[in-house]
């Protein structure tokens, strides 16, 4: 197996750092990108070994990813996440002559993408040699990291604040992370855990606070162009937190582009967020290039509930760069949506998930798309994480039942 990463470098000087060392973010405390050697790759592997690959989900893009020694992947049994169409919201959502398009992740181990960042962040650190990882987290992203670290033998502590929902604490424990509720927001967990590199040799897995964790994502764009037969659709609405997946994505283009693997005009690339924490949408629209931190973070969604981003600048920077937008949405809208995919079309969705298809209902009625294009939206966990309506209504098997009551 061959390894093509060059070299890694800073997202903001071009500074260049040398692969197969332990590295977090750069000397000006901004994220890593992973460099590859795409000529050499281009020439040794070709599309069709792709297709041809019978590695488990992620694995089979392992030419363009980082991990060198097939004995370092980390694997739970990663499956290709299904494209499922929403044909009977169509008309609801305000679809016109185009589609809209779910990728459901999550099918994914943990029940959410966060395994595709995860898997790779902890495949390296077993290449590294790194013995002990440590995360602030909302929620998933300390499940998927628990998983992987047990599978590889290593210790997490998992640092969430105390209104993390209970069933993401819980998961994380289940799996063997040493989890503890904090009385903090998000980024006091994270201070916790940079006085703890120093106090204890904690290696941190923040958001781009490690440089693999975007490759893990980035896989998300090269299946959906490898499903879409390397074509790539018109819209991409992905729920925004701290952008790895949307940065991520935008990186796998530029690779696949410049492979000559994709020929086709880039999408639009779609930020969402929720009312309640939208600093993204802010600086969008303020035409900033760094956003602000994003006082009282309140929603449901909490996958996206981040009120600071490391890489806000990159989130920006995919979305002007694509002629997309940044779009937020109430939670009220949020829970709505979720409610009428599920009953029209069968088809559970996290809140965050919820919030890409309230958010293309806004679009289509403010004219920001038409509805007659291709739309991709991301599920990034399962709904069955969240809270879900009570059963309310009995049948008494002792009196007279009424079917007159059943419909
Ligand atoms: C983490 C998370 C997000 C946000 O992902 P980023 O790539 O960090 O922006 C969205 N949805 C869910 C369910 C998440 O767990």
């Amino acid at each position: 197996m061959t390894c093509y990463v060059s070299h890694l470098e800073c997202s903001v000087t071009g500074k260049k750092y040398k692969a197969g060392e332990v590295h977090t973010f750069s000397e000006v405390g901004k994220p890593l990108i992973v460099r590859y050697d795409l000529e050499r790759l281009g020439s040794e592997v070709s599309r069709k070994d792709i297709e041809n690959s019978t590695e488990p989900g992620f694995w089979r893009y392992s030419p363009l990813l980082p991990v060198s020694h097939e004995s370092n992947r980390v694997s739970l049994g990663e499956v290709i996440t299904p494209l499922i169409r929403l044909d009977s919201s169509a008309e609801y959502l305000g679809v016109g002559s185009g589609s809209i398009i779910v990728k459901d992740e999550s099918r994914l181990p943990t029940g959410s993408f966060k395994a595709r960042g995860l898997g790779l962040a902890v495949s390296m650190a077993k290449e590294l040699g790194l013995k002990h990882l440590a995360i602030p987290t909302n929620g998933n992203a300390g499940s998927a990291l628990a998983a992987y670290a047990s599978r590889a033998g290593l210790s997490t502590t998992v640092l969430c604040p105390d209104n993390t929902p209970e069933i993401n604490t819980q998961e994380t424990l289940a799996q063997g992370g040493d989890t503890y509720l904090v009385n903090g927001l998000i980024g006091e967990c994270g201070h916790i855990i940079a006085d703890g590199i120093e106090e204890v040799g904690w290696f941190p897995v923040s958001t781009l606070k490690e440089p693999y964790r975007i490759e893990g994502k980035k896989t998300m764009g090269i299946e959906l162009a490898e499903q879409m037969g390397w074509k790539l659709p018109e819209l991409i609405f992905y729920p925004t937190g701290g952008g790895t997946g949307l940065i991520g994505m935008w990186k796998a283009f530029a690779e696949l582009t410049e492979l000559g693997w994709i020929d086709c005009p880039m999408p639009r690339m779609i930020a969402v967020q929720s009312d309640g924490c939208a600093p993204m949408v802010k600086a969008w629209e303020e035409g900033a290039e760094y956003a602000e931190f994003w006082e009282n973070a309140e929603t449901e969604a909490s996958g996206i509930r981040v009120p600071s981003a490391l890489g806000d600048f990159l989130i920006l920077k995919a979305v002007r760069e694509s002629g997309g937008f940044a779009i937020s949405v109430s939670d009220d809208d949020i829970l709505a949506t979720a409610a009428e995919i599920g009953h029209r079309d069968g088809f559970l969705m996290c809140p965050e998930g919820a919030a890409t298809a309230a958010a293309y209902m806004s679009a289509v009625n403010s004219g920001l798309i038409t509805g007659d294009e291709t739309a991709i939206l991301f599920n990034t966990a399962t709904g069955l994480k969240y809270p879900m309506p009570e059963v309310t209504s009995r049948v008494d098997k002792n009196e007279d039942i009424d079917f007159g009551k059943f419909f």
